[in-house]
């Protein structure tokens, strides 16, 4: 039995289109930043973990940082979840993490694809403290890496998205793929290969996103976003790329 709910952690900007998409669109670009939260096998699993607290943060200051209330909501606390999987190493997506340096789910395992740390502890990959924090962690065994495709946990299955960052994952639970930053915004439905500022490896990004989005729209099978506007929803064909039908 496989129960999966999205939380909304935040629900703001930090970049526009012009930066985001390089668009000649100085709007903000507006999105819903998501933590997935799962009942598997008897296991409370959270993929993701937002934006982070609320507090003096330079990215996102004006953050809600939602993620406990939410849990809470679902009769949870931060000491009920069993396992944590990353689906990348970028800011809104660590930023529950850890606390004061530790992790924050202090009795869960955390689990996120090797190739992510092998990219971000390379001299030159952009700095974040809390990511460097993930990576020594990681190092000392703290934190575990997957490698290949498969189960983290009875229902909790692993599937390599590389193009977003090196080690990018989705996740199906139950029949629902979350899909991770792979798609952010509907501009790469209508487009696949329309770029997104944080994708580290732009051709790998779209010919993922063109391969996912073909697969999803065959198969009609759901997908959990963190980003697009409804957290739910089913990929459907529409003129040469693709569209979004929301599901409850
Ligand atoms: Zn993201």
């Amino acid at each position: 039995m496989t129960d999966l709910h999205a939380i909304e952690d935040t629900f703001g900007s930090f970049v526009t289109f012009r930066e985001g998409f390089g668009l000649d669109d100085d709007r903000p670009v507006d999105m819903p930043i998501r933590v997935f939260v799962a009942t598997a096998d008897g296991a409370n699993v959270l993929i993701d973990t937002g934006v982070g607290p609320p507090g003096n943060a330079a990215f996102m200051p004006d953050r809600q940082g939602r993620l406990l209330s939410g849990l809470e909501r679902h009769g949870l606390g931060a000491e009920d979840i069993d396992l944590v999987f990353l689906t990348h190493l970028h800011v809104d997506h660590v930023g529950w993490a850890l606390a004061d340096g530790e992790p924050f789910f202090s009795n869960a395992r955390y689990v996120a694809h090797r190739a992510e740390f092998d990219f971000f502890e390379q001299p030159g990959a952009d700095a974040l403290e809390t990511r460097e924090r993930l990576i020594d962690l990681q190092r000392q065994g703290r934190i575990e890496t997957v490698d290949s495709d498969g189960d983290v946990h009875p229902g909790v299955r692993i599937r390599h998205l590389a193009g977003h960052t090196p080690g990018h994952s989705g996740v199906e639970v139950g029949d629902v793929l979350v899909i991770g930053d792979a798609v952010v915004h509907e501009l790469q439905l209508a487009n696949p290969d329309q770029h997104f500022f944080a994708d580290v490896d732009r051709a790998h990004a779209a010919a993922t996103r063109r391969e996912l989005l073909a697969e999803l729209a065959e198969s009609g099978a759901v997908a959990g976003s963190p980003h697009l506007p409804t957290p739910f929803g089913r990929i459907r064909r529409k003129a040469d790329g693709f569209a979004w039908t929301p599901v409850d």
